[in-house]
């Protein structure tokens, strides 16, 4: 090692999903949505002048922050805006788990948790879920530098009640909770009714998923005006100038479109509870999905296997070789095509397993 190699902080990286750009691929890996994002947003896109681009875009992302104040009634002082939640998060473990205690997360859960962890030196003790991979809220009650959960939780899909939620926010006053709502448009409860009893809870959604923008890179977070000024603190000690004056101009025309959100939104909580049907039907054992994603597993299947067979057919889900979840695998919901093309697959699986099997009996 050289020596000034001695010096660099040396992190593990978070994994992201393969981003393959195959011209027929069915790309169910990374949860992004499978339709456009509203059309207000290509209108904009199409009345974009780039003259604006030679000056520096507005700190506090004002007209994206006002129109997000009004969609959640709650005052622009609340909220905050960055790049992607992934940004938003960072920052938050940045600004608010300073302690020495640990910070308490689940076990299973968004990876990239205990990477910001390390990044940042925080100390931190994930907690097991229960055997059905459900949170264990009791967990949470004891002294910590602070908790953070997604609701619902990923890669499980499965979402937690909102009287749990409240129990560890209520019995964790004194550190910052985090409630990580990256999926809750696609049927959980947002912790949002909760912000004006708890000026220590803070919310974090994200554009990529019911908003379709994944690629604009917006995510935001909302919480009392204290919290948000300390988050704030930290981003203009750090990059002041993060959200570009596109991300700004198409995130607010996404915002303000109500009618086409509850449109996609139901499209593939519809294809979600149609998927759920028919993986049972095909053997698969699925966990109640209350996002835009499935977490399954069949009980005679490799799940690494089923891995690399879906991909030889271009079809790309997600697979963790981790401990407890190696069996599973974690699928996007796509369109009501994709899907079928999905169930055809399986199908044609499920033939060839039975004949595989038969070779090894005979
Ligand atoms: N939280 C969770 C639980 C996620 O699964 C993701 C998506 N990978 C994110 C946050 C970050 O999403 P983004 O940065 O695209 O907003």
């Amino acid at each position: 090692m050289r020596t000034w190699e001695e010096n660099v902080r040396k992190v593990i990286p978070y994994t992201p999903g393969d981003q393959p750009n195959r011209p027929k691929m069915i790309k169910l890996n990374t949860n992004e949505n499978p339709y456009p994002p509203a059309p207000g947003v290509e209108r904009a896109l199409k009345e974009f002048r780039t003259d604006c681009l030679r000056l520096y875009p507005d700190p506090k992302a004002s007209v994206l922050a006002e129109a997000l104040s009004e969609r959640y009634g709650v005052d622009q002082e609340q909220i905050f805006v960055g790049v992607g939640s992934d940004d938003v998060l960072a920052l938050a473990f940045m600004t608010f788990f300073n302690s020495k205690k640990p910070i308490l997360f689940p076990d299973i859960t968004y990876s990239f948790y205990p990477v910001w962890a390390e990044e940042f030196r925080i100390p931190y003790e994930p907690q097991a879920l229960d055997d059905d991979f459900r949170i264990i809220k009791e967990d949470y009650y004891r002294e910590n530098g602070g908790v953070i959960f997604p609701n619902p939780n990923a890669p499980t899909s499965l979402a937690m009640g909102i009287s749990d939620v409240e129990d560890i926010i209520r019995h964790n006053q004194d550190v910052v909770v985090i409630v990580d709502e990256a999926y809750v448009d696609f049927g959980a409860e947002s912790a949002l009714g909760l912000l004006e009893r708890y000026d220590n809870l803070l919310i974090v959604q994200t554009f990529s998923k019911s908003r379709s923008m994944a690629g604009m890179r917006i995510g935001f977070a909302i919480g009392s005006p204290l919290l948000i000024r300390y988050l704030n603190d930290v981003k203009y000690s750090f990059n002041s100038y993060t959200m570009s004056h596109l991300a700004l101009r198409l995130g607010t025309e996404a915002v303000k479109d109500e009618v086409y959100f509850q449109e996609t939104v139901s499209k593939v909580i519809r294809t979600r509870e149609n998927a759920k049907k028919r993986l049972s039907e095909l053997g698969f054992c699925l966990l109640d999905s209350r996002t835009n994603f499935l977490f399954v597993t069949h009980p005679e299947y490799e799940a690494a296997k089923l891995y690399e067979a879906l991909k030889a057919e271009d079809i790309y889900v997600r697979y963790f070789d981790v401990p407890k979840i190696s069996q599973y695998l974690r699928i996007t919901v796509g369109t009501d095509e994709q899907m079928e093309a999905l169930y055809a697959f399986l199908e044609r699986y499920e033939a060839l397993q039975r004949k595989e099997k038969q070779v090894w009996t005979v």
